[in-house]
């Protein structure tokens, strides 16, 4: 009687998991296949380290990401005590009195012990603190899923205390056992989905941070217009998201009160999958205006604890947006200067050409020369960057470093790629590619983070691989042994370069570059691998600063760097250095901004 009892039980909950789970299912499999599965060894390593030791769900909030990793560790403990239980319950087998069964249940306590602390601690958190993270409403379901757990747990201990066969104990085993099959029903329509998604969704996350394929034009490939557009992978993010708001509260955008939020997108996503809406605008389904306030600075998918990828789909839309015209106005003049002049300011390569005699700088030479130096929009037309291109060259040849510059560059194409325009982006693209082939050098030198992304990851996609190194690197690594530094020392703060800091991973060559010229480093909040961005990118360096809605991302950081007490802030990437220079303007402050390869330099030789 029992046992069939359980069985309809079973079968009934199952029913509605399966109902449910096959739903979703059918979304992605539907979807264009974007799943993929290169780079085995790192998606294993990071399953390893971000699923089974919770590490990315740890690092940002160690004490609440702890607590959470007791639920997962416990839940992952559990799955041979429930599996053993519903045998038994199902008249298949009892092993639960075997002596092995005896040990595990044993070895379960503590498991259970730190489960309950785990739990009652999220419920607390959630119902009563409520962080800003979690959103204004409290989730009934959760707190539902936070009490089966708690049950759960219970129940499994008060196994220990109650007698064997008794009716207090059978009571216990079915209360036990509802709950198991409740909490299974449950699942697939909440956000405790990711119990089950979210260790394929990790495995399945890209290696490389804000990768984007390149539209094949041959096949008619415009972007993602539409919710149907969306790819395999992004319909499965859109269900795994656990709704934690680590990347809303990350986000630049929203940090300084945009409308944009990255969690609102994901959970937009997933409302319009579920409720069919196969053929609508992804530009109604999140706005126009919220898809370009997204500075491509990478905080949300590098944060979100379950392979969340964010950038796919808000670039994904605003490539649908540029192909049918609808990008912003700002966007259109920039767009003219890449088509005419193939430089983001529009200006005349004759300014590129007096730089690169006034600076003294040979044409590449592969059997001449050690290492080609890319200049880039900034080092090609920007008279301040063109100052710290200046101090680098100086530091190579006082080095003994044999260097040279093609005559010609084109703009790398970032500016066009993370905007959308795809088909500027390949022109720009090719060209630079038949060029850097022709010339053929195996190092290639730069100061512009944005540079290195894009020639070093984006090329890749068109079979050229180069070496692409930062200036803090290289540097870093050449001055080791071979020059020495002033004495004296200086409070200075570092703005990582999201694109040098979060994308490249480069944190201690530009730190240790400052420290051995001099530098004391008093650290700003948001730094290293998770900076705060200055705003510049995903072609935001081009926008209407006085129409942007809530307070400029440059003045937020601005504001974040001066609380250092610093009054030199050393920078690594020209556009950082445009925006922060803009917003101590704008707050009419005497913060001094110096560019990491001036800084060095100007230890070596006195400041002018
Ligand atoms: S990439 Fe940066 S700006 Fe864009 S949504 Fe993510 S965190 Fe926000
Ligand atoms: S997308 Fe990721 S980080 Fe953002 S709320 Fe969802 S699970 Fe959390």
């Amino acid at each position: 009687m029992q046992t069939l009892a359980f069985w309809i039980l079973l079968l009934i909950f199952l029913g509605a998991f399966a109902a449910q789970v096959a739903r979703r299912v059918q979304l992605i499999a539907a979807a264009p296949q974007t799943f993929s599965l290169d780079n085995l060894g790192v998606r294993t390593s990071r399953f390893v380290v971000d699923v089974l030791l919770q590490w990315r769900t740890i690092q940002e909030r160690p004490f609440t990401g702890l607590m959470h990793a007791f639920v997962f560790w416990g839940f992952v403990a559990f799955g041979g005590y429930t599996l053993t239980e519903f045998l038994y319950g199902l008249g298949i087998v009892d092993l639960t009195h075997a002596g092995w069964f005896h040990a595990y249940r044993l070895a379960l306590t503590p498991f259970a012990g730190a489960v309950l602390l785990g739990i009652v601690y999220l419920f607390i958190r959630r119902a009563f603190v409520r962080p800003v993270a979690l959103g204004p409403k409290v989730s009934i379901e959760s707190l539902v899923i936070a009490l089966f757990i708690a049950t759960l747990m219970t129940t499994f201990l008060l196994t220990f205390r109650l007698e064997e066969g008794g009716v207090a104990e059978r009571v216990n085993w079915w209360v036990h056992a509802i709950v198991i099959l409740a909490f299974m029903a449950l699942i697939p329509a909440s956000k405790h989905l990711h119990l089950v998604l979210s260790p394929v969704t990790v495995f399945l996350k890209s290696t490389e941070l804000g990768n984007l394929p390149n539209l094949d034009f041959e096949k008619e490939q415009v972007g993602l217009e539409t919710v149907k557009d969306l790819g395999s992978k992004s319909v499965l993010d859109a269900f795994t998201c656990v709704e934690c708001g680590r990347c809303q509260v990350n986000c630049p955008a929203w940090g300084a009160g945009k409308e944009l939020n990255p969690k609102t997108i994901i959970l937009q996503t997933q409302g319009a999958l579920l409720a069919g809406e196969r053929e609508r605008k992804l530009g109604e389904v999140y706005s126009e205006k919220v898809l370009w306030q997204c500075t491509t600075c990478g905080a949300c998918e590098n944060q979100c604890p379950v392979g969340i990828e964010h950038l796919p789909i808000l670039i994904g839309a605003r490539r649908g947006l540029a192909s049918n015209g609808d990008a912003p106005e700002y966007l259109g003049a920039m767009y003219n200067n890449l088509e005419r002049r193939s430089n983001i300011w529009g200006l005349g390569y004759d300014q590129r050409t007096k730089f690169v005699t006034s600076a003294e700088l040979e044409i590449f030479d592969a059997a001449k020369h050690d290492v080609m130096v890319w200049l880039g929009c900034a080092g090609s037309f920007d008279a301040d960057f063109q100052k710290s291109l200046k101090s680098m060259f100086a530091i190579l040849r006082t080095c003994g470093v044999k260097f040279g510059v093609l005559s010609k560059e084109k703009c790398n194409g970032d500016p066009a790629k993370r905007t959308g325009n795809e088909y500027m982006y390949q022109e720009l693209a090719n060209a630079n590619i038949a060029d850097l082939k022709a010339a053929g050098p195996k190092t290639i030198l730069t100061s512009c983070p944005h540079c290195v992304k894009t020639i070093g990851d984006d090329y890749k996609k068109f079979g050229y691989e180069v070496e692409i190194v930062h200036s803090s690197v290289y540097i870093e690594e050449l001055t080791r042994e071979k020059l020495a530094a002033d004495t004296s020392r200086e409070k200075v703060t570092f703005h990582d370069p999201c694109y040098l800091g979060r994308y490249a991973g480069k944190v201690d060559e530009p730190r240790a570059l400052l420290e051995r010229f001099g530098a004391d480093i008093s650290e700003v909040e948001r730094n290293r691998e998770n900076p705060y961005c200055c705003g510049a990118g995903g072609g935001l360096l081009f926008n209407d600063k006085e129409e942007e809605q809530g307070t400029r991302i440059s003045d937020v950081r601005f504001k974040q760097l001066q609380a250092t007490g610093a009054n030199t802030v050393v920078t690594a990437c020209p556009f950082c250095s445009i925006m922060l220079k803009g917003a101590g303007a704008s707050a009419q402050s005497d913060t001094q901004f110096v560019d990491l390869m001036t800084y060095v330099n100007g230890k070596l030789q006195p400041r002018a």
